[in-house]
């Protein structure tokens, strides 16, 4: 399996790392992809390239969003060997967050750089996806993957016509997820990725961490009436094939 999405530079899982990875690997995952949130984050995750079956994505989170970041210290961080994706970015339109107009500025930016650099976008979408989706229209050559995934099958339709591949964390294992789950189980197989978003809050209430994408796979496998190995390595190959991840 492939953690298509979590950030190992946050506390507690920095603190532990060997342990954290270690884990992952008992557990089946063989790789995992590693996101920025702000400027701060890059030399630390610059510093994962030395473990094995780490990658990571680099960029300015929409929570993060200023004018203050420096395009050329990032697109310098993004030519790295084991950087494989712009993130994570996007646009938050919650209460409390940076203004619209910056967020949209710190977004455009970095279109521009993963157009020039070829590589794919992780993206963070709350509450804007019409400004998402104009967005990306003008970029039509670069892909991604939303992350964390929540909402119903039409956004997810919507999301995969355009190309980009939908990932599937916590939310999808909430029995009460009716809209989530059903989106799950109708988007071809192609489209999905699994994340542990590690290290947020699992439903059950632990810290999570790479080690449970099992149990997202899981969910998806019976949700869809599939084999559980067949979820893993269909959604590992999807992970692969965005990512250039060849292993
Ligand atoms: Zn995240």
């Amino acid at each position: 399996m492939i953690d298509a999405h979590c950030h190992l530079t946050f506390e507690p899982l920095t603190g532990s790392l060997n342990a954290v990875l270690q884990n992952a690997r008992g557990a089946g995952v063989s790789a995992i992809v590693s996101c920025a949130y702000a400027p701060s984050d890059w030399s630390l995750q610059a510093g994962l390239a030395a473990e094995e079956g780490v990658f990571i994505a680099q960029g300015v989170h929409p929570w993060a969003a200023d004018s203050s970041w420096d395009e050329q210290a990032l697109r310098r961080h993004l030519a790295r060997s084991n950087c494989v994706a712009v993130g994570e970015v996007g646009l938050d339109y919650g209460p409390g967050r940076p203004p619209r107009a910056s967020q949209r500025e710190t977004f455009k930016r970095q279109l521009r750089i993963a157009e020039d650099l070829g590589l794919p976008l992780v993206l963070h979408c709350y509450r804007a996806f019409d400004d998402l989706f104009a967005m990306l229209d003008e970029h039509h050559d670069v892909g991604g993957m939303l992350h964390g995934y929540t909402r119903g099958p039409e956004l997810a339709e919507r999301l995969a016509t355009r190309g980009l591949l939908v990932s599937f964390g916590a939310a999808v294992t909430r029995k009460g997820a009716r809209r989530c789950r059903e989106a799950a189980s109708v988007l071809p197989l192609s489209k999905i990725l699994v994340e542990s978003d590690a290290p947020s809050r699992w439903p059950s209430g632990v810290t999570s961490t790479p080690s449970l994408v099992g149990d997202v796979v899981a969910e998806l496998a019976s949700l869809r009436g599939e084999d559980v190995s067949t979820l893993a390595m269909e959604t590992s190959k999807n992970a692969r094939r965005l990512f250039a991840i060849d292993q």
